[in-house]
């Protein structure tokens, strides 16, 4: 069996693991746990502590003296299924009174985990999918406009255009899974209705490479990087803005360190161009006279600090009735969609995703509203399951569905 390799940590996080003060504050706050109690694995502080003595065993003074001993086969087959039974919500990191940044470390554990190919096959077969097709869905690459097919009329900037101030990088689930369509439909429409100067890859765009990423499968992620940071380069646009939240986290947060150099464009999430083009006027909006609810996506708001443009945006539609759920903003609760969750174990995103749903349900709003393709489709799909009468949309649906044309 392979040994712990440490260069996976950075200093930084080998000395979190040692600051762990064993409080127990982050297992009150996880959603994965709090729907699988029974399995410790999952708990946050017993991914630590596995980690501590595994060092301890690997790197100590008996270890140095008389030779490391294998780690425990049956402790790190749990350990794996508990470090990728996690949404990487970060809510464990937020409430931590040491301030250990945990999303960052459970995604370091992950790739430890494939080093040693203790991960879940189905990251194997994620890997492979979107090694060989550009995407997650194993579809092809070249039908990535497949959404904009049954759109009235097709924008000029979804084909056609080479160069334009504004690329729409539309994701891997808006453009593959038709429940996902009418957010790239809406937002191409708007652009359009508000005269951004914009422009769609096309079969040019690939997977921003999050889900391996956080799959610990990083390294296999450089190559796609590299080719759509080139991609944007070629059309001159002086902004980037995804309708997703993980493609804007990681264009946002990793590809410049990915790349080792400045992008050169800005990173917008749909939201913040949304808010902006509603406040120079470019966007009229008529009223929606309902009660309407907001679920945080973990990587819009935990992960990459947003939670304000997004309510701009609601509270901007004339008429509107916005109640916050008893979990919101920094403390908002996961939908289950995150952290690739749903291809390891479907049934536990399903039931975090009932959770969430039991929440918005008790603010008696008629519509979840999130900004997020994987929340909407998750929390949707809990509602299904559930037979609980609730509609679920994107912010951007939203705003298309009152804009004034
Ligand atoms: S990131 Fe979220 S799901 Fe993962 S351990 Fe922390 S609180 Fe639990
Ligand atoms: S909240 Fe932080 S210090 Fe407390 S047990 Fe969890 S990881 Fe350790």
């Amino acid at each position: 069996m392979a040994a712990l390799d440490l260069s996976r940590f950075t200093f930084k996080q080998l000395m979190e693991i040692d600051s762990c003060t064993r409080c127990g504050e982050c297992i009150t706050w996880c959603p994965t746990f709090a729907e699988k109690q029974d399995q410790d694995a999952i708990a946050p502080l017993h991914k630590i502590e596995v980690l501590q003595k595994a060092i301890r065993q690997q790197y100590g003074l008996r270890a140095r003296i008389f030779g490391a001993p294998p780690l425990d086969e049956a402790v790190l087959t749990a350990h794996a299924s508990g470090t990728y039974d996690c949404t990487l919500c970060g809510r464990c990191g937020l409430v931590c009174p040491v301030h250990i940044d945990t999303r960052s470390l459970w995604i370091a554990m992950r790739e430890q985990l494939v080093d040693m190919e203790r991960h879940p096959e189905a990251m194997s077969t994620l890997r492979d999918t979107v090694s060989s097709s550009y995407n997650i869905s194993g579809d092809a690459n070249t039908e990535r406009l497949i959404w904009s097919e049954n759109l009235p009329t097709i924008p000029e900037g979804v084909k056609g255009k080479e160069h334009a101030e504004v690329v729409y990088f539309v994701g891997c689930v808006s453009s593959f899974y038709p429940q996902s369509y009418s957010i790239p439909q809406g937002f191409a429409e708007i652009l359009d209705n508000a005269e951004v100067d914009f422009l769609t890859l096309g079969g040019a765009e690939q997977c921003c490479g999050f889900p391996l990423i956080i799959a610990g499968m990083g390294d296999s992620a450089r190559e796609l990087v590299r080719h759509n940071v080139d991609a944007v380069r070629r059309t001159g646009a002086k902004a980037l803005v995804a309708t997703c939240p993980s493609c804007y986290h990681t264009w946002h947060a990793d590809y410049s360190r990915i790349i080792g150099e400045p992008l050169g464009f800005e990173v917008l999430h749909s939201t913040e161009l949304l808010r902006d083009l509603i406040a120079e006027g470019r966007i009229k909006l008529g009223s929606f006279g309902r009660r309407v609810t907001y679920h945080d996506p973990c990587d819009l708001g935990r992960t990459s600090g947003i939670y304000d443009a997004p309510r701009e945006v609601i509270l901007s539609i004339p008429d509107i009735e916005f109640i916050e759920m008893k979990d919101t903003r920094e403390y908002s609760l996961c939908c289950g969609g995150g952290g690739d969750v749903e291809m390891s174990d479907k049934d536990l995103s399903a039931s975090v995703a009932r959770s969430r749903l039991e929440q918005a349900q008790a603010t008696e709003a008629k519509v979840i509203l999130s900004a997020c393709q994987q929340c909407t489709r998750t929390l949707a799909g809990a509602a299904r399951r559930e037979k609980v009468r609730i509609r679920v949309m994107d912010v951007v649906e939203l705003v298309a569905r009152v804009m004034e044309r």
